[in-house]
Formats: structure tokens, C-alpha cells, sequence
């Protein structure tokens, strides 16, 4: 399930989707869920970092999807704030 694209990358260019992380951290994420993702995200938006066995359960299952969070790379040098603008 893709997340729905809220902004994009000024940098790169990829399409992101702004969550918060445990109800304080907004950080964006790639709509696309990855195989190497850490990010479950709830029916209520929030996003939640999973680790050790809910982790390895849901890498196994596919459920839920695991996005990545959106990291400077080649061509995306920085963080990328500034899309976090919701009124
Ligand atoms: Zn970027």
C-alpha cells in the first residue's frame, strides 16, 4: 500500500509523506513501502518504529507495510525540511 504523496523532495524529487513518529517526531517518508523499512504506519496515521521480533514478523508477513524513512543520499544531500507545513 502506498502512502498518499503529500509532497516532494525538493532535492531529489521523490515523492514523500509527512507522519509522525510515536506522536512527536514528524518526519517524511518514502510513499513506497521497502523491504528494508522500520516504519509500521497506523490506521490513525501515526507511524511506529518497529524493532527486534515485531520487526522480523512483519518483514516475514509483508503485514504491516514498512516504509523507510526519507535519508539524504546521492543527489538528495540534506533532509529535506521544510515540506512539514500542515495548518
Ligand atoms: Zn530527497
Amino acid at each position: 500500500m502506498e502512502l498518499e504523496i503529500e509532497t516532494f523532495c525538493r532535492l531529489c524529487g521523490a515523492p514523500l509523506a509527512w507522519r509522525y513518529i510515536e506522536h512527536n517526531w514528524l518526519v517524511p517518508l518514502d510513499v513506497e513501502p521497502s523491504e528494508n523499512g522500520t516504519v509500521a504506519v497506523s490506521t490513525d496515521n501515526i507511524g511506529h518504529t518497529l524493532e527486534g521480533t515485531a520487526l522480523a514478523t512483519s518483514r516475514t508477513c509483508g503485514v504491516p507495510p514498512l516504509y523507510t524513512l526519507h535519508q539524504p543520499g546521492p543527489g538528495c544531500p540534506d533532509l529535506c525540511i521544510s515540506g512539514g507545513t500542515e495548518s
